[in-house]
């Protein structure tokens, strides 16, 4: 009997967690990556000679399965914490701190928030109307704005959870769900009346030395990928690059995929297939056999962003920084969306040359894209005005690097756990094919990862029951309905900057 081949499509972190587990129970597996390199998100680079990320630089410590997946690769001692926890806000013109008590930017703690100076006096005042408003109504999915800004006033969606959530999504607070990207805020506001104490109560109910918040590699988190592709291949699979698969039809026996250029295509045959691609390249692939998914696939939209990163000489700062960064909301007109000091959050890069400050700056939010719409050397520029302002760097850096994100964050607007669930019912109803990935229940890497561990479980269920009706693929697959992928992220952290220890749920 020969073993059961599984593609999957897409080798960023999702495709190739996917890839391993079922390489490791026991079928034959392909990545299929369409670029030249793997990892998708995932990608470091030197800069001045220190390894900084170009897209995501350290991964939430208090969801298991990232530490899980590094455990299992016996690379747990690589692993590194951020150094400090203390990031700020710029607001009305001043960094201040975030205010302690708050989840997402949601406070919980009034005389911290007044403290912080992060709210107007006018914005302050309303925040306690709070305590005395009747319950909002807790119908159908609403944005961000709309539930916070109803309870707690415009000025506390603007200046503290937009550019919290902007710090993961890079999106609108008008349009994020409530229910998808804050699930912990939005689950205890079903059991208060208020806010303030549904957030008190996430809080008492946090643990209290809850341990690192972040974990990274010494040599950035973009090292992960490829310690994930070398497990693949050791337990037998193939992990390929410049393979961009074009179309997935469903056979009498199981899947063919379309691969490579229209003028020299190549045919791909598989028993089950995992498409880890972005929300849009997904819809094109499921057009044919899955076209209730692939219209939902198509409607989840994206963020584009540009990560700048700044090596500067140590003398560049009259003051080195304390902190990990700051974040920047969109309210105060500014060209930079977050700023990390890299170079103090990871105390590997300091050591590696004390002599260098590394900074990576975020620009770019959802419906902005004409702040990309600039040249590197506009993108640097505005990156070094940031710093210039906030800092007093008056001095020229050592070394620049620009990496763009095009369509690089979905977004989950209002109506995003729904639209989910009918894309996994869809493709529920396709023997032998899986989805994983940023799309759908949290875009954090250890998100993803839930989803490639479900993705693998599917399939690897699915070569179970063919083997044991004896072959056949395509029989009546309704016990493949397993529509459910992992549990959503419980309030993801803010990747940019810091993330806030004390201050999320979990
Ligand atoms: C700038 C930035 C910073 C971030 N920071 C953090 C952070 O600090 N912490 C964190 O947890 N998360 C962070 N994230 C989010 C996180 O990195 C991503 O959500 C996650 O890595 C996505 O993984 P994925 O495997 O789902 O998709 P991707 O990484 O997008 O991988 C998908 C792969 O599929 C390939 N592909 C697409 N179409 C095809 C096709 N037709 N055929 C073959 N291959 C195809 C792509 O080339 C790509 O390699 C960040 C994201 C960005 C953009």
């Amino acid at each position: 009997m020969t073993t059961s081949h599984v593609v999957v499509i897409g080798g960023g972190i999702a495709g190739l967690a996917a890839a391993r587990l079922i390489a490791r129970g026991g079928a034959r597996v392909t990545v299929l990556e369409g670029s030249a390199r793997i990892g998708g998100k995932l990608h470091v680079s030197e800069v001045a000679g220190l390894p900084v990320d170009e897209g995501a630089e350290s991964m939430l410590a208090r969801r298991p399965e990232g530490l899980d997946l590094v455990r299992d690769l016996g690379r747990a001692g690589d692993l590194v914490n951020p150094g400090t926890t203390s990031s700020a806000i710029l607001s009305h013109g001043a960094l201040r701190r975030i205010p302690s008590g708050q989840v997402m930017g949601v406070p919980s703690d009034l005389r911290a928030l007044a403290s912080s100076q992060v709210l107007s006096p006018a914005g302050l005042a309303r925040v306690p109307l709070d305590l005395v408003l009747p319950e909002t109504p807790h119908g159908a999915d609403v944005s961000v704005a709309d539930f916070v800004g109803a309870r707690l006033g415009r000025e506390v969606v603007d200046r503290l959870v937009e550019p919290l959530l902007g710090g993961v999504y890079a999106g609108r607070a008008e349009l994020l769900s409530f229910e998808s990207t804050l699930p912990a805020v939005a689950a205890a506001a079903r059991t208060h009346r208020s806010l303030i104490s549904a957030v008190q109560g996430i809080r008492a109910a946090a643990p209290q030395d809850p341990g690192p918040v972040f974990a990274s590699f010494r040599g950035g988190l973009g090292v992960l990928p490829g310690l994930v592709a070398g497990d693949v291949e050791a337990a037998g699979g193939t992990v390929r690059t410049g393979a961009m698969v074009r179309e997935l039809r469903r056979t009498p026996d199981g899947w063919r995929l379309t691969v490579g250029s229209a003028r020299d295509p190549e045919a791909v045959d598989a028993d089950a297939v995992v498409v880890a691609v972005p929300a849009a390249p997904a819809a094109r692939l499921l057009d044919a056999e899955a076209p209730a998914a692939a219209r939902e696939l198509a409607r989840i939209e994206y963020a584009s962003m540009a990560i700048v990163t700044l090596a500067y000489p140590a003398t560049a700062f009259r003051r080195l920084p304390r902190g990990s960064g700051y974040l920047v909301p969109a309210v105060e007109g500014r060209g930079v969306k977050a700023v990390t000091f890299s170079s103090v959050k990871w105390p590997h890069l300091r050591d590696r040359d004390p002599g260098l400050v590394a900074v990576r700056c975020s620009i770019g939010r959802f419906g902005d894209e004409q702040a990309l719409q600039r040249s590197d050397d506009e993108l640097v520029a505005a990156a070094m005005h940031e710093l210039a302002l906030t800092c007093g760097v008056d001095e020229l850096p050592a070394e620049t690097r620009v990496s763009r994100w095009g369509g690089g964050l979905p977004q989950y607007n209002v109506g995003h756990a729904d639209r989910v669930a009918r894309i996994r019912a869809a493709v529920a109803a396709q023997p032998g094919l899986a989805v994983a990935g940023a799309a759908y229940e949290g875009l954090g890497v250890p998100a993803c990862i839930a989803t490639a561990r479900a993705a693998a479980g599917r399939v690897l269920e699915h070569l179970e029951r063919v083997k044991s009706r004896g072959g056949t693929a395509h029989g009546s697959d309704g016990e493949d309905g397993q529509a459910e992928g992992p549990r959503p992220e419980p309030g993801d952290p803010v990747h940019d900057v810091v993330g806030l220890p004390r201050e999320e749920p979990r």
